[in-house]
């Protein structure tokens, strides 16, 4: 017996599978790990590519707004990176 590493639940191991009890674990599994981009995404990432960005910071921002927003954002400045101020 093994456990599934996607539901964890005991299954028999053979050789056809030896980390998911079922393909829709598999399945499941390979989708987490890769998760698809929406076409959204795909075309706000594009224009990325197009765009300009007064700093590498301000690429990374915008970057991160689309794969990550629900991730603090950079603070930036006038298009660059601010620095915090130690007062
Ligand atoms: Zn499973």
């Amino acid at each position: 017996m093994g456990n599934c590493e996607y539901c964890g639940s005991p299954f028999p191991r053979t050789r056809k599978t030896r980390k998911y009890c079922t393909n829709r674990c598999k399945t499941n599994a390979c989708l987490d790990k890769k998760p698809r981009l929406r076409a959204a995404e795909v075309e706000a990432l594009h224009d990325v590519l197009h765009a300009e960005f007064a700093s590498v910071d301000a690429m990374r921002e915008r970057l991160r707004a689309i794969l990550a927003p629900d991730l603090p954002p950079i603070p930036l400045v006038e298009g660059r990176a601010a620095i915090p101020r130690l007062d």
